[in-house]
C-alpha cells in the first residue's frame, strides 16, 4: 500500500465541528504530526474508536528534523495525518513545507477540509466575499505595521487578517488613519460562547473598541477592499490629517508622511498644505 499525507482540519473552538471524516481519518492514521500533541489527544478522546496512530510533535522549531522522518514514514506506506491545534493546517500554522515535499517526492497529499478562522469570519462579515485577501498575522510593530496595512492600500477586496486583543486597538487606529472610513469588522471568539462580530466604518470600530475595558480572546479583523473610482479620502480628511503632522513637522515631511498615508499625489497634497499653512499662520 502506499502512504500519503492527509490534511486535517479541526474545531476552531466548537468541539460539535470536528467532523466524521476528521475523527475517521485520526483514527485510521499511523502517525498524527501535530502542533502540541497534548491538544490532539484531547480531540482523539472525543472519538468513538481508540486511535493506535503515534503522535509526533510538528511545529516550527522541529520541522526541519521532523520533514526527512516523515517522508521516510510516508516512502515506507504509512499514512501520516497533519493537525494543528485548531483549525486548518498551514493556515497561519505549521505544514507547507512538508507538503511541498510530499509533492517533490510523488507522495500523494489529500484532505479532510473543516473549520478555518479566516473563512469563518468572512462569511459573517457582511463584507464582500467574492474575492478576499488573506493577509496572516499583523507584524506587531507600528512601522511594519503600518507597511503592512499601506500594501494592501489600493487592493478592491476584502482583506482579512488576524491580530491579537492586545494590540487590536493600536492595529485599527493605524488602518483608520490609513485607509480612512472603510467599513471593517472584527470578529471574535467564533464558534464559542462569547462570539460577537462588531461591524462599522473603520474611525466608529476605534472609537467602540476604545469605550470596552478589555476585549479578550482570538480575533480576526476584516477591512472592505478599495472603491475604484472613489477617493477615500475627501479634502477635509486630508486638511485634518495635515493638521496634525504640520504641528510636528516641517511642511516637506508632513507632505511626505501625508502622500504615502495616501496614495494621492504629491500636487495636491502639497496644495492642500499650504492652504492649511495660510489659514493657520497669524497675518
Ligand atoms: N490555522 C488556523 C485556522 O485555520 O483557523 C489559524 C491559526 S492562527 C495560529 C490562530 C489565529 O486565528 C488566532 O490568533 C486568531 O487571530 C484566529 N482565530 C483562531 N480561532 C478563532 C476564533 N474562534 N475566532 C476568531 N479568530 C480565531
Amino acid at each position: 500500500m502506499s502512504g500519503c499525507l492527509v490534511i486535517v482540519s479541526t474545531p476552531i473552538g466548537n468541539l460539535s465541528d470536528f467532523s466524521k471524516r476528521a475523527a475517521r481519518t485520526l483514527e485510521d492514521s499511523d502517525i498524527i504530526a501535530c502542533e502540541d500533541t497534548r491538544m490532539t489527544r484531547k480531540l482523539l478522546a472525543l472519538s468513538e474508536r481508540t486511535s493506535t496512530a503515534k503522535l509526533v510533535p510538528y511545529h516550527d522549531h522541529n520541522g526541519a528534523t521532523m520533514r526527512p522522518q516523515l517522508l521516510a514514514d510516508i516512502g515506507a506506506g504509512k499514512i501520516v495525518a497533519l493537525v494543528s491545534d485548531a483549525g486548518t493546517p498551514l493556515i497561519s500554522d505549521p505544514g507547507y513545507k512538508l507538503v511541498a515535499a510530499c509533492h517533490d517526492n510523488g507522495f500523494k497529499v489529500a484532505t479532510v477540509p473543516g473549520p478555518s478562522a479566516p473563512l469563518a469570519a468572512l462569511t459573517v462579515s457582511g463584507l464582500p466575499s467574492d474575492k478576499f485577501v488573506f493577509a496572516g498575522f499583523l507584524p506587531p510593530t507600528t512601522r511594519a505595521c503600518e507597511a503592512a496595512i499601506r500594501d494592501i492600500r489600493d487592493l478592491s477586496m476584502t482583506i482579512i487578517w488576524f491580530e491579537t486583543p492586545r494590540r487590536l486597538l493600536k492595529s485599527l487606529t493605524l488602518m483608520s488613519d490609513i485607509l480612512g472610513p472603510r467599513l471593517a469588522v472584527v470578529a471574535r471568539e467564533l464558534t464559542k460562547m462569547h462570539e460577537e462580530v462588531i461591524r462599522a466604518p473603520l474611525p466608529d470600530l476605534v472609537a467602540q473598541i476604545q469605550r470596552r475595558k478589555s476585549l479578550r480572546g482570538e480575533i480576526v479583523i476584516l477591512v472592505e477592499g478599495r472603491h475604484h473610482g472613489d477617493s477615500i479620502f475627501d479634502e477635509i480628511d486630508i486638511k485634518i490629517m495635515l493638521q496634525g503632522e504640520l504641528r510636528r513637522h516641517s511642511l516637506r515631511d508632513a507632505v511626505k508622511t501625508i502622500v504615502e498615508r495616501t496614495g494621492l499625489q504629491k500636487s495636491t497634497i502639497y496644495r492642500l498644505a499650504l492652504e492649511v499653512n495660510k489659514a493657520t499662520t497669524p497675518e
